[in-house]
């Protein structure tokens, strides 16, 4: 029975010297299977996961022993984080480390969308050259609508001004004279407003019950039919079924799409759309990315095993007498 259980691929360096100073159960396809995950759990004190592991409250019941759930990434949905505080249990993630990975992805999806470069690649490389027909659109000048202006979209901000694009944001968590709001000489709208006026719509917003649904078929409707939309966010923010229909019927021009309701989401019907991008997850994935969120993630197992608190708590701001 290990101290430290592993539940996806979170592989590197640090790890290989944390799997040499503790007892390691790793284990990278542990996530596909809840009862093999509760029993290597029975005796852990840490668990580490990314985002396909479902720590549930009957997960984290069979943990009597477990210390940290330590998420390598940002969003925390999978994990049932009232149940983890009420039994003392730390939630640390690595909210920076994979900001600037997410918010280059985006930037690339837009440009990947606004001059069609999948579609002209696979035409090239099957024998042709026709440019009229890969003909794009610049983005300078265009107003780019970014849905949650936290860490990756002031950092999607500050990329698409480089591009000459103007900004509007909605976020119903940022004040009108938030200093993000000055720096970006950008507009504070209401979705509805941010969905009417904008070229390309990115969404950076966290899962939530919220923000489930968040981009539906009355949203899609308002959106002009030459605007691009990017998720790089939570699948599930988008109802995928509005989506293709809008897409189909060309109510929006095209749609990059990094994450899904399900992942892996077997073949469907986006699969064949020429306005359609599609990314398995890749918005964290990068080199410097996986090396920075390891390290954190390694770092505060460490911490915590060892009594100590870790640097990036998600539930418990101050550690307290109710940990374990
Ligand atoms: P963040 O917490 O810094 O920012 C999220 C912002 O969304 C906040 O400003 C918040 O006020 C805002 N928000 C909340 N509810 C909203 C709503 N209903 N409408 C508009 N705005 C709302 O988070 P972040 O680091 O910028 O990351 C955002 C999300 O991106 C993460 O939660 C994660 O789900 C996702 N993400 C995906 C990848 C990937 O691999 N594709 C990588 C990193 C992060």
């Amino acid at each position: 029975m290990s101290d430290i259980v592993v539940s996806e691929n979170v592989s590197g360096h640090t790890m290989d010297r944390l799997r040499h100073e503790h007892d390691v159960f790793y284990s990278p396809h542990l996530w596909h299977s809840p009862d093999e995950l509760k029993a290597a759990l029975a005796h852990a004190q840490a668990l580490v996961v990314r985002n396909q592991t479902k720590v549930t409250a009957d997960v984290i019941a069979a943990a009597p022993q477990l210390k940290i759930i330590a998420r390598a990434g940002v969003g925390v949905d999978n994990i049932d984080v009232a149940a983890a505080s009420a039994a003392g249990i730390v939630v640390s993630y690595t909210p920076a480390a994979n900001a600037v990975s997410a918010a280059e992805l985006a930037m690339g999806l837009m440009l990947a969308l606004a001059r069609n470069i999948p579609a002209a690649h696979a035409h090239v490389v099957s024998g042709g050259w026709d440019r009229v027909r890969y003909m794009g659109t610049e983005l300078a000048g265009r107003t780019l609508g970014i849905v949650g202006f936290g860490r990756i979209g002031q950092l999607v901000a500050e990329r698409a001004r480089a591009f000459g694009m103007d900004i509007v944001m909605a976020d119903p968590f940022l004040r009108p004279d938030s200093p993000a709001l000055l720096r970006f000489d950008a507009c504070l709208l209401t979705l509805d407003d941010l969905l009417t006026a904008s070229d390309v719509v990115t969404l950076h917003v966290p899962l939530m019950p919220e923000t489930n649904n968040l981009i539906g078929a009355a949203q899609l409707a308002r959106m002009k039919p030459s605007a691009l939309l990017v998720n790089t966010s939570r699948g599930e923010v988008i109802d995928e079924s509005a989506l293709l229909a809008a897409l189909e019927a060309r109510q929006i021009a095209g749609a990059g799409l990094d994450v899904r309701r399900q992942e892996p989401p077997g073949p469907t019907p986006f699969d064949t759309l020429p306005n359609v991008i599609l990314l398995p997850h890749l918005g964290a994935f990068t080199h410097e990315a996986q090396e920075r969120v390891i390290d954190a993630v390694c770092r505060d197992v460490k911490l915590v095993l060892a009594g100590r608190p870790a640097v990036e708590y998600f539930n418990f701001s101050i550690p307290n007498g109710s940990l374990r």
